[in-house]
């Protein structure tokens, strides 16, 4: 009988347990994703995230080929489709690697119970993060809300994270694989306007790229990390981001290759750079452990004193002109560029971005949030949304609701050469020298507007 594995943001064949769970078996493999758009809770995917798993489905299917197997694509409600499939194929087992919104889960478990009741071997696995969100629980046995205790109790664990699985060598194919969509008819490109088009200049997407992209890092940015990753002009960050979206590389092969460079390179510095980015990946792990316990983490607010927080309303025109990087605010526009032309944008301008949309022009971060999930090639329902209340300080372990950033000392202190602003504003010198468009907003005004405007959650010490 045929195992069937059910694959949703894992797309890799290395370190993939549900994969291997499968071929330890022994029987065919019949290897699936189901675009799901219609099942209730499940949020649509953004824009440029479905570019890019477009180009992640292509390479899995050329990874699965040259194993002997394939990836069949289907599209419709997952439960439905996946009910379909265990007939058509004949299916004894099931296996997938687990996700952690609230209705992926809810999904999951009805999916398991059925198919356990149908007699198939149903099993999930640990594979997409290096903790699981229940297994992490403060001295009270509550879930954690402060970073650095969190990641304490993380990394002080007796013992590591697990090693990294390895690749199966050769998928057993059915007789006759089942039918599949094709891939071009899903629709997931751009198509007028092609927005995506210099994208491929600076990704490549999929499972070796992501690989690629690590190696990169640890040999040429790693010795720099904790001191460049605040310099946007830099490419001093891993980009691991939108791979680790997908699962095309997992946090356990990221944790273990970094920690083999630590000990192949031994020094101070390269220890501390190390330590530095595996707490970023932390903050990925933070970020889901907040989803998994507060599956609301994108539309209500952490801090129940923003609820009745006084938001202006968003002009439309206002609103517009900083999607499309128009503000009159340097840093801000570069940023909000980057984003259009590369699907991606620096850190240190994300919270710069974002601070000036939710405190200068004081819209609701959800609305933020909307544009970033719709437009980031790794907009990722944890950390996005994480992300988000943490600038707005709504969030758990925030930045204090009443640090307003001023976005042109930033652009000072983090860019000081202009180097970043040149290249997303084109022949920028500096704004009252190049004839550079007036800001929408008086950045001083605005900014006590919003510490007016914070008061009514009490005082700001
Ligand atoms: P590196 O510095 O190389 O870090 C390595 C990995 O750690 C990243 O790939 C990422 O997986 C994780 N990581 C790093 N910083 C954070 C963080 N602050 N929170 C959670 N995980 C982190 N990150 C996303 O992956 N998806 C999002 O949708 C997203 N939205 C954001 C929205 C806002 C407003 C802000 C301020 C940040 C957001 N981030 C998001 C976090 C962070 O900006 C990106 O993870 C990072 O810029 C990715 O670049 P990198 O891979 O080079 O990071």
């Amino acid at each position: 009988s045929t195992s069937l594995v059910w694959l949703r943001d894992d797309l890799r064949v290395a370190d993939n347990p549900a994969l291997l769970a499968a071929v330890d078996r022994g029987e065919p493999v019949v290897v699936v994703f189901i675009l799901d758009e219609v099942s209730e809770g499940i949020r649509p995917l953004g824009g440029a995230t479905k570019w890019w798993l477009h180009h992640s489905l292509a390479a899995m299917q050329d990874k699965l080929h040259r194993l002997g197997g394939e990836l069949i694509l289907r599209q419709g409600k997952a439960p439905d489709v996946l009910r379909a499939l265990i007939r058509e194929t004949d299916a004894g087992a099931l296996y997938w690697n687990r996700r952690y919104g609230k209705p992926e889960r809810d999904m999951d478990a009805a999916v398991k119970e059925y198919a356990k009741a149908s007699g198939l071997d149903a099993q999930s696995f640990q594979a997409n993060l290096l903790f699981e969100p229940w297994t992490v629980r403060t001295g009270n046995n509550t879930p954690y809300t402060v970073f650095t205790p969190f990641w304490k109790s993380c990394i002080n664990r007796p013992t590591p994270p697990r090693l990294p699985l390895p690749a199966p060598t050769k998928l057993r194919a059915p007789t006759a694989q089942p039918e599949s969509d094709n891939l071009e008819y899903w629709n997931l490109l751009p198509t007028h306007p092609d927005w995506a088009l210099a994208f491929p200049h600076r990704w490549t997407v999929g499972e070796n790229g992501a690989h690629a992209a690590l190696e990169l890092f640890l040999t040429t940015r790693l010795t720099r990390y904790a001191k460049g990753r605040d310099f946007p002009a830099e490419y001093s960050t891993s980009e691991l981001s939108p791979h680790l979206r997908w699962g095309e590389i997992s946090p356990f092969q990221v944790w273990h290759a970094t920690d083999h460079y630590r000990r192949e390179h031994p020094s101070a510095e390269i220890n501390t750079n190390a330590a530095k980015f595996i707490a970023e990946l932390g903050w990925r792990e933070f970020s889901y452990h907040l989803l998994y316990h507060w599956p609301d983490l994108a539309t209500v607010n952490f801090d129940g004193r923003f609820n009745h927080f006084p938001w202006g309303e968003a002009d439309p025109e206002i609103l517009d002109a900083w999607q499309q990087g128009r503000t009159g605010i340097p840093m801000v526009d570069a940023g909000m560029r980057e984003l259009w032309q590369t699907g991606y944008m620096h850190n240190r301008v994300r919270m710069i971005a974002a601070s000036f949309l939710i405190k200068n022009l004081l819209v609701d971060w959800r609305i933020g949030e909307a544009w970033f999930w719709d437009t980031l090639v790794d907009a990722d329902p944890a950390s996005n949304a994480a992300s988000w209340q943490w600038v707005a300080g709504s969030g758990a372990d925030a930045a204090p609701y009443f640090r307003v950033f001023n976005p042109l000392l930033q652009a000072e202190k983090f860019d000081p050469k202009h180097d970043y602003l040149q290249r997303y504003l084109g022949d920028y010198e500096h704004p009252l020298l190049s004839g550079y468009p007036m800001p929408i907003i008086d950045l001083l005004a605005s900014r006590n507007r919003a510490l007016e405007a914070f008061k009514t959650l009490g005082d700001i010490p």
